[in-house]
């Protein structure tokens, strides 16, 4: 829209799934959409193109979101190719399960890295870049409030930090105006799901599981003029699940 007309978003796990949804969404509301990507340059370059077609600006930049460095490098690249920053979308995270008996340190360690300190250090990245009235969004899970599955308990408890660390982040952030708010869905169809979209339908509610889409919609909404007075919060959109 003509007000978001010259916005910029950078989100951290854009080249697919709830990302990808994102970046499509956020590009169709007129920002430039910067997005990173770790292993899959095909579904990055993909989804650049379908921007384009689309009308709108893309850039896709690989930084993995275990990779400090990464991370900063990422920020420098999208302010400077678009020249600024003002809305960020933490989306990067990943699913590994198992027992807590068998989880091993390497499965633990990976998963703090990238769902807890990745989405840290990407807010702190950006803070400097983001005008007065920036926005934040990260991706949490509804696993945070909802009891999941057995195997789920590292996936768990990384999603819940990530609500509790929004709500000290935007403590610190609401001086400037900056709103910083978390979106935990229940299961989405995307490739994280692969082989148990049946299986989660039959368990939901609904009959069904939700679309990237529809969590694409939160996020822009979140990033767009009406939300400015929401910050902290964390918004579960799970189609009324209840396990
Ligand atoms: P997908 O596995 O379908 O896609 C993950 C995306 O994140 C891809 O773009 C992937 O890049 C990127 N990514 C993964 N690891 C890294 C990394 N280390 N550094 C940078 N980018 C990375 O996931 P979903 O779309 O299903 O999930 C997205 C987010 O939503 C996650 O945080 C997930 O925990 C959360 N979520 C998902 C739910 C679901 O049911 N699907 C439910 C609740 C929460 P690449 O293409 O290069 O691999």
């Amino acid at each position: 829209q003509a007000g978001d007309a010259r916005k910029v978003a950078l989100v951290f796990g854009g080249s697919r799934g709830i990302g990808a949804a994102a970046v499509e969404r956020l590009a169709r509301e007129g920002h430039a959409v910067a997005f990173t990507y770790v292993s899959r340059p095909d579904a990055a370059e993909a989804l650049v193109s379908k921007v384009a077609v689309a009308g709108g600006a893309a850039l896709a930049i690989q930084a993995d979101s275990a990779d400090p460095a990464a991370i900063r490098a990422a920020v420098e690249q999208a302010v400077a190719h678009f020249g600024g920053l003002d809305t960020v979308v933490v989306n990067a995270g990943i699913l590994r399960l198992g027992s807590v008996d068998t989880v091993s340190l390497e499965e633990l360690d990976q998963m703090i890295a990238i769902n807890i300190r990745g989405v840290y250090l990407a807010i702190q990245a950006a803070i400097p870049h983001l005008p007065d009235g920036g926005r934040i969004v990260t991706i949490g899970s509804n696993t945070a409030v909802r009891t999941g599955h057995p195997g789920s308990s590292v996936y768990q408890f990384t999603k819940a930090a990530v609500a509790a660390m929004v709500k000290g982040i935007a403590l610190d952030l609401a001086p400037r105006g900056i709103s910083v708010n978390n979106v935990q869905p229940g299961p989405i169809d995307t490739d994280m799901n692969a082989g148990a979209i049946e299986m989660l339908a039959e368990k939901s509610p609904m009959r069904r599981v939700g679309r990237p889409a529809e969590i694409g919609g939160l996020i822009v909404w979140l990033a767009g003029p009406d939300a400015g007075y929401m910050t902290g919060e964390s918004l579960t959109i799970d189609g009324g699940w209840v396990l």
